[in-house]
């Protein structure tokens, strides 16, 4: 199979499209049909044979795996020095791999996919538990060896803004729920 689709994962901003807007479809559609046919493509390659329908979260891992050697993002081992590090000083034979955030956006896409082509969702095997569980290891993983943080900003009310004084921007109590 043609693995060029996937070599550009980390990088979405690159698309060559320079119509942005109009009618074409959104670039998350795109991304999203391409993921689909690209995971297609992989089972149809898979041996021995995998239909969509016999595919489970093992697969989803195996795929997800299969897609590290086309990965660009730096993971080190812990035996590197380098381990720990954001932008290493120098370069390391420590292997590159697909960054948790792209396989994560990925398998959200190929959830959605996998659903709008008939799957039911009890059976999605990209919600599979075990795919949850990777990507979170993977994330961890990834957090130590890069010492980059992962996690959302929480964002942190200071807990003594009540009591010191009235402050200058008051909020608004809102009447409905934000859902
Ligand atoms: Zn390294």
């Amino acid at each position: 199979m043609d693995p060029s689709s996937f070599q550009e994962l980390e990088s979405p901003n690159n698309a060559g499209d320079s119509s942005s807007g109009g009618s074409a479809p959104s670039r998350y559609e795109s991304q999203k049909r391409r993921d689909w046919n690209t995971f297609g493509q992989y089972l149809r390659n898979h041996r021995p044979p995998l239909s969509l329908s016999r595919c489970s979260g093992a697969h989803v891992l195996e795929f997800l795996r299969y897609l590290d050697q086309f990965g660009k993002t730096k993971v080190h081992t812990p035996v590197c020095p380098f381990f720990g590090h954001p932008n290493p000083p120098a370069p390391c034979p420590c292997p590159l791999r697909q960054a948790w955030g792209s396989l994560d956006a990925l398998v959200g896409r190929l959830r959605a996919a996998y659903e709008e082509n008939g799957g039911m969702p009890e059976t999605n095997p990209f919600g599979a538990k075990a795919v949850r569980l990777y990507l979170r290891e993977v994330r961890d993983l990834q957090s130590k060896a890069r010492g980059v943080s992962y996690e959302k900003k929480k964002r942190k009310r200071p807990p003594q803004a009540a009591a010191a004084g009235a402050p200058m921007d008051q909020q608004e109590p809102t009447s409905s729920c934000e859902g």
